[in-house]
């Protein structure tokens, strides 16, 4: 549970809050980093973080407050780009944590961007339409200090989407007094938005859960898949695995978890869920309770919904081959060493992930050159980024005996501290 200190929320430092995760992942990546080991205290804060308060008029006539935050972790590499999420366990913990993962990701994959990410403090399901838009108005205003197309550029992520976006970009245009159409991703497509941007991230899952699944000598026709999280990224993800011949035999979101030994039909939950059902009340699948889903059997198993999800108890547990990690710091990095043991291969989510970010900055590209490429061009270029920076990881994990975790973090601490050491310390 979050405490609050001077009207703060934040974690208290546990083990498993999220930036305490991310800190022991840097030591874990620090032994390999050679000579540039001496700049690590760089990756253990963040640049800048930005807390501010939102107060907005609700319909009711009250004035209801709300804290948000804006993290910008490192921009040694390029202007900030990551999330923005709304949700009622945001902290500054986890904004921080998110981050610092945004670093590292948009480095492994060799984006030119640094890591950042926002949330608001919010149940959106509790306000209507209007409010919605207002408090994304002002939280965008209040962040406006420091956001911007060669700044900072956020984009959409938990309980967050398009609509949001534009919300987004019209408050900062009227601000600056231009249309900036990249200062977010994930718009509208008829506001410079990408094609593909909204599949992206479950696609970049699918890419490399098939790949991994090949160099572990199965395919994915045939295997057997479990998601949890049935959002953007989970239920496209699960969308694309069927597509490919996948069974998916149980899938999770908020109201709980359900299973079909048989086969879930994924595009009718998609559709149900679309039309504002929930999966456990979706027709032809079997409720199942939080521990036997953990271990329903599986050949790939996909953690999209959010942080800290697959613990100790649960890595014991599950019975698949292959976990990747559609959601941002799923794993803890003790279930990680019990995953290790137990020979379950792990594609972290700074690589497995990464797909929404790749599409992003397809996106901040064709707004800057106002010139669109095809969802084909788009689809191709992700993929072709994707399988080598998979490759790439892969390489390192075996040249340095570490898990595809560690290696995918050696490649991008490198490349930070790197950049951090050739423009040196100013003044
Ligand atoms: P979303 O809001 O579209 O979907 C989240 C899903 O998780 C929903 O189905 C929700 O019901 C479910 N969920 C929430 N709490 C849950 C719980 N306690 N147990 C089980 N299910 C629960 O969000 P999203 O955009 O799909 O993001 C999911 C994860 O992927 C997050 O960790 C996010 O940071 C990460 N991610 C998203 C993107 C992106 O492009 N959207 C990119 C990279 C990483």
């Amino acid at each position: 549970m979050a405490n609050s200190i001077s009207g703060l929320s934040y974690v208290p430092n546990t083990p498993s809050s999220p930036w305490q995760v991310y800190l022991q992942q840097v030591d874990r990546v620090t032994p390999h980093l050679g000579h540039l080991a001496r700049w690590v205290e760089t990756l253990k804060r963040c640049k800048r973080v930005l807390a501010v308060d939102i107060p907005i008029n609700r319909d009711d006539g009250t004035v209801a407050h709300f804290e948000g935050f804006r993290a910008q972790h490192n921009l040694s590499r390029g202007p900030g780009k990551g999330g923005v999420r709304f949700h009622p366990d945001v902290t500054i913990d986890e904004v921080m944590a998110l981050s610092a993962w945004m670093t590292v990701k948009n480095a492994a994959v060799n984006l030119p961007y640094g890591g950042a990410k926002g949330g608001i403090r919010v149940d959106p399901r509790q306000l209507t339409r209007g409010e919605l838009e207002r408090l994304t108005r002002r939280y965008t205003s209040e962040i406006g200090l420091i956001i911007g197309p060669d700044k900072d550029i956020p984009a959409p992520d938990v309980n967050t989407n398009d609509q949001i976006m534009a919300w987004m970009m019209d408050t900062y245009s009227m601000n600056v007094g231009a249309t900036a159409t990249g200062v977010v991703t994930g718009k509208p497509i008829a506001l410079g938005g990408s094609l593909g941007r909204r599949e992206a991230t479950g696609r970049g899952v699918y890419i490399t859960a098939r790949e991994t699944a090949r160099s572990l000598g199965f395919d994915i026709a045939g295997s057997r898949v479990v998601v949890q999280g049935f959002g953007n990224v989970g239920g496209i993800a699960a969308r694309l695995f069927k597509a490919a011949g996948a069974t998916v035999v149980g899938l999770q979101d908020v109201s709980g978890a359900v299973a079909n030994d048989a086969g879930i039909d994924v595009d009718a939950a998609l559709e149900h869920v679309a039309s504002g059902g929930t999966l456990r009340d979706f027709k032809g699948v079997t409720p199942v309770s939080e521990s036997e889903f953990w271990q329903i059997k599986s050949d790939i198993f996909v953690p999209a919904a959010l942080e800290n999800q697959l613990t100790e108890t649960r890595a014991s547990h599950i019975a698949t081959r292959l976990v990747v990690e559609g959601a941002n710091g799923p794993t803890t990095p003790a279930a990680d060493d019990i995953l290790h043991e137990r020979g379950i291969v792990v594609v972290p989510d700074v690589i497995a992930n990464a797909g929404g970010v790749t599409v992003s900055y397809f996106e901040w590209v064709q707004d800057f050159s106002s010139f669109f490429w095809t969802e084909t061009e788009i689809n191709d270029r992700l993929e072709r980024i994707l399988v080598e920076a998979l490759k790439a990881v892969v390489h390192t994990a075996e040249k340095h005996k570490v898990s595809l975790r560690t290696a995918a973090f050696i490649i991008a601490c490198t490349r930070v501290l790197a950049a951090r050491e050739q423009r040196g310390l100013y003044p």
